[in-house]
């Protein structure tokens, strides 16, 4: 298919790995244009041809179609993230519109909607194998979601509805974002910073002096008001930021920045969508893609680790009281000192310094450990291998495994693993290939996994907090997901197309093994002397882990549940839903599970971006739910490991591949777990490993 001018393009080269030593900004717009106009004429021609569809001659000429696109822009993507200089970006801006047009575009077009129903609904449906059932069902299902089945004359307000729902949740976020900044805490004598970091008050007097003032500036964005919350001695500047940053974006300040209206106008409009389509109510739309099948099984699943949490959250709380009245002279604590005080009993409890703990973990010396860990649970090879970068940092492997005829290649990944200037924060893993095997022919998958820890320095080696340890082995596991799969079928090969409550299972998962004492002393060597980590500051470490544990976990239950039920049960039929029904509900969810209740006054619909202008609508208990798979995924090894000394089981490790890993998306998540753990999952495994087991 190639002409004279795409050939010439090392972009559009898919034979092997990207070639990043020739591919050249200049590339990205022929490039990708061209793949577009190929997408493009393709559907035209796929959908115009009459008689029913068939996969060979429909979905697989377009999975091979959109593959290629969705390589080449994965390539300059990538490199937009990696090596963010002036002309790549400009490259990446560039075509951005173009194809975000292109892929809403296809997402709305009724032509091949109908071609996808035509086939499903096909004699050739009931031969197809039971992945290809399932892709077909899913894109049906994406197509519905977005409004594809309705009458035409509900169309326009189906449409209607979703661009007042992204304005409005712009909206919200610069309303909260503008109230943040609209609110500064003023302090004119020094010894009103007494108990504030060094750090903290410098920043707070060039903020003062960048307005020409005397003084320090303490505002209300998190690098500031953080530190003023754990630290100020001085408890009414304490809770004057509190009370400030507890009535943001709320009527108790600016009008014209209460996030409020917003609020019940998204929570009418969600409604009608989700009548529209069908549903009762909206949490049941955004329950559709997810593993959990119900909102009740999801209030369900909350309440149950609810009920065992909260005992663990009220001795956390007592604990801390009696410590604030014993040592600090506060014989209430009100919200303003519970952060403050916090801070002092942990220092008083567990204090060791991040920067002792990283002398044990050189960077070689982790990453035998992580490989270490990955060949004794899968028995694969993790070898050095070569293919062209975009910096010459950057490492490249390959994953073998024992064949019956020798080796057998699994797939390749990257490791970006320094901070550069050119390259964005965070830590992250893509995919630069997906396996899958098809009438085009077959390729096995290959991953950048990419970090932001420091690089060497002085001639020794680069040395990693025990977070940074975490990260890698986390971005590690989605690594796993998207290279050991053996899913034929791309859309759902690796991580593609499993439920978005169930992503994190591999990732979170993998975190489980820093946390292990045997682990722990093959993965460590101290920087100088070689020894391995202390017994003693091991135990520090997770002692300080579970601190408040029981605390954090009823909050972030709370959260869960106000979203679920504000999504589920409070009627927005009639119109937009009054402000008062909302607090109301918060109110309901706080008795029943929170353990340290904020004044009257605290507004915090009215800051939770996260359900009213991100993607978390009904959707926020996600991140207990996948901590309990993973949790609980985890203990599997423990139990095989026990008495054994080590939980490295070759045997359960195979088993997670197959049942979990291998699979991706091709099956339920829920499938996968029960194959794995042969139960439905558990929460006692998470409550374990957070300290939170009832003393007998
Ligand atoms: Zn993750």
């Amino acid at each position: 298919m190639q002409n004279d001018s795409t050939a010439a393009n090392p972009l559009l080269d898919f034979s092997a790995m990207p070639r990043f030593e020739d591919i050249k900004p200049e590339h990205v717009e022929p490039a990708i244009r061209s793949l577009i106009d190929e997408n493009r004429a393709l559907i035209e021609r796929l959908t115009a041809e009459p008689g029913t569809p068939t996969w060979d001659g429909f979905v697989s000429p377009m999975d091979e179609a959109g593959e290629r696109l969705g390589r080449a822009w994965g390539v300059v993507g990538h490199l937009h993230s990696v090596f963010d200089v002036p002309e790549w970006r400009e490259a990446y801006n560039a075509m951005l519109p173009e194809i975000s047009r292109f892929y809403a575009e296809v997402g709305q077009n009724l032509a091949l909607f109908e071609k996808y129903k035509a086939l499903h609904d096909s004699p050739e449906f009931a031969t197809l194998s039971p992945v290809r059932q399932r892709i077909l069902g899913h894109g049906l299902r994406d197509f519905r979601l977005s409004g594809a089945e309705l009458p035409d004359d509900q169309k326009p307000r189906f449409q209607e509805i979703q661009e007042e729902q992204s304005q409005l949740a712009a909206k919200f976020s610069e309303n909260l974002l503008d109230a943040t900044n609209a609110h500064a805490e003023w302090v004119s004598d020094e010894a009103g910073l007494a108990g504030i970091p060094d750090d903290v008050r410098q920043a707070a007097r060039a903020a003062a002096e960048a307005e020409g003032k005397p003084g320090w500036k303490f505002t209300l964005q998190m690098p500031s008001y953080l530190p003023v919350l754990q630290y100020a001695d001085d408890r009414e500047l304490r809770a004057r930021m509190y009370r400030a940053y507890a009535t943001r974006a709320s009527e108790l300040g600016k009008p014209e920045l209460d996030n409020g209206p917003l609020i019940g106008r998204i929570l009418a409009l969600r409604d009608e969508e989700a009548r529209m389509l069908g549903y009762r109510n909206f949490a049941e739309v955004s329950l559709v893609p997810k593993m959990a099948d119900t909102p009740e099984q999801v209030l369900g699943f909350l309440r149950d680790l609810a009920a065992k949490a909260k005992p663990f959250a009220e001795k956390d709380l007592e604990e801390l009281k009696a410590f604030a009245r014993a040592e600090l002279g506060l014989d209430t604590l009100e919200p303003w000192d519970v952060a403050y005080a916090s801070e002092k009993l942990r220092q008083a409890r567990y204090a060791y310094s991040d920067q002792e703990v990283k002398q044990y973990f050189p960077e070689p010396k982790v990453l035998d450990g992580l490989f270490g860990v990955i060949r004794a649970l899968y028995r694969v090879d993790i070898l050095p291998d070569e293919a062209p970068t975009w910096d010459p940092d950057v490492r490249f492997f390959r994953i073998e495994k024992d064949g019956a005829d020798g080796p057998e290649l699994v797939g390749h990944f990257y490791l970006d693993l320094h901070a550069r200037s050119t390259k964005r924060g965070g830590a992250w893993m893509d995919s630069a290939r997906s396996r899958h095997r098809n009438t085009w022919g077959s390729d096995t998958p290959v991953a950048y996994l990419v970090c932001n820890f420091p690089g060497p320095v002085g001639g020794k080696p680069a040395t990693f907090t025990h977070d940074d340890v975490l990260t890698l082995f986390h971005e590690c596991g989605h690594g796993l997901h998207h290279l050991l799969t053996q899913v034929d079928e791309l859309a759902v090969s690796g991580i593609h197309g499993v439920e978005w409550d169930a992503v994190e299972l591999p990732s979170q998962f993998m975190e489980n093994f820093c946390w292990e004492w045997d682990v722990l002393q093959g993965m460590t060597a101290h920087v100088d002397t070689g020894a391995p980590l202390p017994r003693a500051l091991y135990d520090k470490m997770i002692a300080a882990k579970n601190f408040q544990s029981g605390m954090q976990t009823v909050r972030q239950l709370e959260f869960s549940m106000f979203d679920l039920r504000l999504h589920g049960e409070v009627d927005a039929s009639s119109g937009p839903v009054p402000i008062e029904r909302v607090m109301a509900l918060l109110d309901e969810v706080r008795r029943e599970v929170a353990v340290m209740i904020p004044p009257a006054w605290h507004r915090f619909p009215h800051s939770f971006s996260h359900i009213f202008a991100g993607g978390y609508a009904a959707g926020y208990y996600s991140y207990k739910w996948a901590e309990v798979l993973s949790a609980d995924a985890f203990e599997a090894f423990e139990e095989a490991g026990a008495g054994k000394g080590s939980l490295l089981d070759p045997e359960t490790g195979e088993r997670f591949w197959r049942e979990i890993l291998a699979v991706g998306g091709s099956r339920p998540a829920l499938d996968s777990f029960k194959a794995f753990r042969g139960r439905e999952p558990r929460v006692d495994a998470l409550l374990r490993h957070s300290g939170m087991v009832a003393q007998a």
